[in-house]
């Protein structure tokens, strides 16, 4: 029975997208890139129980780093570090995909793994007056396309 429902959901990759299994931008864990990291943000952070957190300039949808939570080993919350200055230290690329890339092929990109297991989903938009811009709409990780390759939810530590 479990084999069945996993070659079923590996067959099934091809026709779903990473919008279909992604996170929603609005239920993210985020930064902005003005944060300080004290005591309260640090708490914050480690409360989440997330180990990479998206970091924001200006507004949500303008994604431009990721925090790992192991570059936060030497940084002590009495310092009041800008998070800006530890962002420019590591300089984690972030990955970004079109919500339309197929898992399959999302997944192969994961499995090479030298872009990391996650990737910002985006789109292009285009709706009112100005130049269109990319916008970012969800995050996705390695664990959302294998959640849906086994076809059942991985309880997280
Ligand atoms: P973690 O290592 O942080 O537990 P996983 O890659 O195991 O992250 O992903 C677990 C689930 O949490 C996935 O559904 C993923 O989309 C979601 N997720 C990962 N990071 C964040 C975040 N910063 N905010 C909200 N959801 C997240």
């Amino acid at each position: 029975k479990d084999e069945v429902n996993i070659i079923s959901g590996a067959l099934e990759l091809r026709k779903k997208t990473v919008s279909d299994v992604m996170t929603k931008l609005e239920d993210a864990f985020m930064l902005p890139i003005t944060s300080i990291l004290d005591f309260e943000t640090m708490s914050e952070i480690i409360k989440s129980g997330y180990s990479r957190i998206p970091v924001y300039e200006g507004s949500r949808v303008n994604v431009v780093t990721v925090l790992f939570i192991k570059d936060l080993a030497f940084v002590d919350p009495d310092d009041n570090t800008p998070l800006k200055t530890l962002c420019q230290y590591y300089q984690n690329p972030c990955n970004f995909v079109f919500e339309d890339v197929t898992l399959d092929v999302m997944f192969k990109q994961f499995k090479e793994g030298h872009k990391g297991h996650m990737a910002f989903v985006h789109r292009i938009n285009n709706e009112g007056e100005g130049d269109p811009f990319y916008e970012t709409i969800g995050l996705v990780t390695l664990e959302d396309v294998i959640e849906e390759m086994i076809q059942a939810e991985i309880v997280d530590e």
